[in-house]
């Protein structure tokens, strides 16, 4: 496996294997690898001859009062689980790598799907999750690149960046991984106390409880959001950023031709913000 921390050389590795016919699979991370991670690589290492993995905390996804600074790094571990996974290579550039003094290109999204949701609490992060999932595109040119589903949102808002902006690459979904009691997992857990990390099993208990009354059908929306509110409510250590559910495709309110619905919460546990959802086809 190799560890290259420039875009150039990067990209001079995967164009040499694009041109020896090797597919290449690409998974974009911030680090601190976990099992939610790891699933992604598992799938991209299945599908295709290549697998790179990028290791870059983006400060231009976090607001000045967001967790930058402490955002967990650990790369000895990331990179013996991609060793052990069968990654090929890591891109793990430093902040001046991406962005050099003279960086002043911003890809920002135009309508309501960056500014809804996690949007709201956090109007500038899509934007910066756009320019460097963009420029990651161009330094590692791939076939196929794996998002979770964890992340409903920012897979939305990357599907559109890629028909918008015409990349080639093909995105692939894949599965929210939980803990065994149903926390969805997160780099970000590890900022949990003891009690924290009890108190925020109401997070997926929500969800849950939200998915399994959409799938029953006999409630309105406004019904099931109250009864996911009132769930994340009994837990003192709780504080809800927002609980919606919405319009897959559009991230806004419910019509007639919705295909698919999202239902998504963002909780505070103390100081940590924890994200999680439910897709569900309409029948
Ligand atoms: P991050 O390092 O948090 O930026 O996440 C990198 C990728 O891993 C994103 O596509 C996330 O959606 C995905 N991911 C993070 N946690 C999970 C999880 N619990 N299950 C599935 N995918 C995840």
């Amino acid at each position: 496996m190799q560890i290259i921390n420039t875009a150039k050389q990067t990209q001079q590795q995967v164009n040499e294997w694009r041109k020896a016919g090797y597919t290449i699979g690409f998974v974009p991370t911030m680090g601190f690898l976990h099992e939610g991670h790891k699933s992604l690589i598992d799938c991209s290492v299945a599908e295709n001859d290549k697998t790179v993995v990028s290791i870059f905390v983006n400060p231009t996804q976090f607001a000045p009062t967001e967790d930058l600074e402490k955002y967990p790094k650990d790369f000895t571990a990331d990179s013996t689980m991609c060793q052990n996974a069968g990654v090929d290579l890591i891109f793990f550039p430093q902040n001046e790598e991406m962005y050099p003094k003279n960086f002043a290109t911003n890809i920002t999204m135009n309508g309501d799907i960056t500014k809804q949701l996690c949007g709201k609490s956090r109007p500038t992060h899509f934007s910066g999750v756009c320019t460097v999932v963009a420029k990651l595109f161009n330094i590692v040119p791939a076939d196929n690149a794996y998002f979770g589903k964890k992340d409903a949102q920012q897979l939305a808002i990357i599907t559109q960046m890629v028909q918008d902006l015409n990349f080639s690459v093909k995105i692939i979904g894949c599965p929210i991984i939980r803990e065994i009691d149903g926390l969805a997992k997160s780099s970000r857990n590890s900022y949990l106390s003891a009690d924290e990390r009890k108190a925020a099993v109401i997070v997926s208990k929500a969800i849950f409880t939200g998915e399994k009354l959409a799938q029953e059908n006999k409630l309105t929306v406004e019904q099931i959001v109250n009864e996911m509110h009132s769930i994340i409510e009994s837990e003192p250590l709780a504080k809800i950023d927002y609980v919606e559910i919405v319009d897959l495709a559009t991230l806004t309110k419910i019509s007639q031709n919705t295909i698919a619905i999202l239902g998504a919460v963002a909780v505070f546990i103390g100081k940590t913000r924890l994200i999680d959802n439910f897709i569900l086809e309409r029948k």
